[in-house]
């Protein structure tokens, strides 16, 4: 296929670069910096069937070519997480809410296919062993900034349904939940890169709360292969999508595999949410995804379990620490 990726230089989007230029596909980046790195597709430079572009996909001039380029655009470009959101809400919401519209108008006009990748934020506070695609969303407050990432991104799932249904635009929306592996950074707060780095440098391990919150990790190359099986499946225009994984740990539970992988002394340190995001922030209890829908249709199944994917993220950052030439504990 011929794919663009929006925030193809950021963690998901380069392991999807990477990907679709090993199945011999044609690849265009598109990346304006503020969360991705150059350094994520640095390897990928000078390969015959990938271009890069560093720009904002509000530049429609650059996208209208890219997107004419294209057969399938994956829309990754997004502020991400909700550290960010806290600490910048107009950047985020302006940045979720007009790059989609950009890339869906400019699909639109040539009927190309569209990746939307929202998040399993959207279920909110839902109270449910398994978030199933035709739940009940439940969010806070709008005082509460953390509820504007879900927010801006129901909406851009409200967009994408309504280019699909009004103008036949073949739009799959993807619900990803927390997905990790190498070049995940911990600077925009995700958990594990923070807590291997932490364990690795001998830093306090900062647990938020009492680290009874649970969580379940997806291998980013696991849902790499959901995105291209679902862009390839005709049946899955105009739906939605959970991806994910349901091997389920808490944070504080965590902490400890990941202190006693790496050997490290690092102490684990309770830090209160108000301190780590701000007052009166809430946390999701639990977060698992039904996958039955996406098993359905494509076969999904993820291949890597939590020890599995710890140990490969551990040699990765040890790598890093090494080839900096930064001390590691
Ligand atoms: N978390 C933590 N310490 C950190 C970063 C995150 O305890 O240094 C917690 C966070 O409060 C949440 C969980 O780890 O309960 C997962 O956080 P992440 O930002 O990775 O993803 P989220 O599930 O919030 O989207």
């Amino acid at each position: 296929m011929r794919a663009l990726i929006t925030g193809g230089a950021g963690f998901i989007g380069s392991h999807l670069a990477e990907a679709l230029l090993n199945r011999g596909d044609r690849v265009w980046v598109i990346d304006d910096l503020s969360t991705g790195s150059i350094e994520n597709i640095a390897h990928l430079k000078g390969h015959p069937r990938f271009e890069y572009v560093i720009d904002t996909v509000f530049n429609r001039a650059v996208m209208a070519e890219l997107v004419d380029l294209a057969d399938v655009v994956f829309h990754l470009a997004a502020a991400v997480g909700v550290r960010l959101i806290v600490e910048d809400p107009v950047w985020t919401l302006e940045q979720n809410v007009k790059g989609t519209e950009v890339v869906l108008e400019l699909a639109a006009k040539k009927k190309k296919t569209v990746l939307l990748a929202s998040t399993s934020e959207v279920y909110g506070k839902l109270d449910k062993p398994l978030f199933g695609e035709e739940d009940d969303l439940v969010l806070g407050p709008t005082s509460k900034a953390r509820w504007a990432y879900a927010a801006s991104k129901i909406i851009d799932e409200f967009l994408g349904r309504a280019y699909w249904k009004q103008k036949g635009v073949p739009v799959v929306i993807v619900r990803l939940f927390n997905t990790i592996g190498p070049r995940q950074t911990g600077r925009y707060g995700m958990v594990v890169p923070r807590f291997v780095r932490q364990a690795l440098s001998g830093e306090p391990i900062t647990v938020y709360g009492d680290g009874s919150q649970r969580r379940s990790f997806t291998w980013v190359g696991d849902v790499v292969g959901a995105l291209i099986g679902l862009v390839e499946c005709p049946a899955a225009a105009g739906e939605v999508f959970n991806v994910g994984h349901t091997e389920e740990i808490s944070i504080r539970e965590l902490a400890e595999l990941v202190k006693r992988k790496t050997e490290s002394p690092s102490e684990i340190v309770f830090i209160p949410y108000e301190q780590a995001y701000e007052a009166g922030f809430e946390d999701m209890r639990r977060r698992l995804p039904d996958l039955s829908k996406i098993s359905r249709l494509i076969g999904y199944r993820p291949t890597l379990n939590l020890d599995e994917m710890l140990d490969r993220i551990i040699e990765y950052e040890r790598r890093r620490l090494d080839d900096a030439g930064l001390p590691r504990k």
